[in-house]
């Protein structure tokens, strides 16, 4: 049915995602540290703040600040502030930093996109990590969500997984906050994730997985992992399945979403960052089952240029 959606609201349901994505990938990158174990977040015992967020965050700011400055992507402006923003320090995978670097001087991004792993493109994560506080600004159509998700993908990631990645992702955070707005706390998942399955590429390795991780739905943690990956491969194919399946378990429970991420190991701050930002759209911040406020409190202040 269709709805008009005023601005303030697409941006407060983003800036929530946003808030869930960066504690995801800002406590989830915690568990590289020597000597921090999943045992101890199971137990309720949180690392010492700050927590530092890490590319994830520093490319979902950018998507929110374009959405926000301009009510929707551009490529090529995108593209730039991809580039200019990347602080070398981030955690950015040595594919990222070459296509970053080109853009940066001069080569236009469907050439630098183009030219990553001998040029096949980029299929790894990194469009599907940042954008869900688009799908979360475009609550009100999924093929819009879908079709912005791409163009937000395509600057970087040139590879048909990789843009399909961001596609099944935007098109889930268009869905939960969409559940939110209807006042459906507990929207049927399995529906959820069929939808997402019918808006990707259905001969890419990503829909096979989201229809793997439909099956499993139900199952335990070290299942799903086993079929769906947990981004150990920092591939679109290893990690958005298997964070759509964390997402469907856990919609209604930030904190058990995110420990889910953190035991399964793998990228976890890429895994905890888009099932955070998923689920962050759908449930707000210091609400029950949202993204606790201490959280957020514990979490390095986001950059000043996003304000
Ligand atoms: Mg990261």
């Amino acid at each position: 049915m269709p709805f008009t959606l005023f601005p303030d609201a697409r941006l407060a349901l983003a800036r929530d995602s946003l808030a869930g994505l960066s504690v995801g990938d800002a406590l989830g990158s915690q568990f590289f540290v020597p000597g921090r174990r999943p045992d101890d977040l199971a137990a309720g015992r949180l690392p010492p703040p700050p927590w530092q967020w890490t590319d994830d965050t520093e490319m979902a700011c950018s998507v929110l600040a374009e959405l926000a400055t301009h009510g929707d992507v551009d490529a090529d402006r995108l593209a730039l502030a991809f580039a200019t923003r990347a602080e070398p320090y981030r955690g950015y995978g040595p594919g990222a930093v070459t296509i970053l670097r080109l853009i940066r001087t001069g080569t236009p991004w469907p050439v630098a996109a183009a030219s990553a792993f001998d040029g096949q493109g980029s299929c790894g994560n990194g469009a599907a990590m940042r954008v869900a506080p688009l799908g979360a600004w475009y609550a009100d159509s999924t093929t819009r969500a879908a079709s912005r998700a791409r163009v937000s993908a395509e600057v970087t990631h040139a590879h048909p997984e990789g843009i399909a990645g961001a596609v099944a992702v935007a098109v889930a955070a268009s869905l939960a906050a969409r559940a939110r707005l209807d006042g459906e706390p507990r929207p049927d998942v399995t529906r959820l994730l069929t939808t997402v399955a019918g808006s990707i590429d259905p001969a890419s390795a990503v829909h096979r997985g989201v229809r793997r991780a439909i099956g499993l739905l139900g199952h335990g943690l070290d299942e799903a992992v086993a079929a769906l990956g947990n981004g150990a491969r920092v591939t679109a194919q290893d990690t958005v399945a298997f964070t759509l399946w964390v997402v469907a378990t856990h919609l209604a429970d930030y904190p058990a979403a995110i420990r889910a991420c953190v035991e399964a190991g793998g990228d976890v701050d890429t895994t905890a960052a888009i099932v955070g930002g998923i689920i962050g759209g759908h449930t707000g911040v210091g609400t029950p089952g949202g993204v606790p406020a201490d959280w957020v409190a514990a979490r390095e202040p986001l950059p000043a240029w996003l304000d």
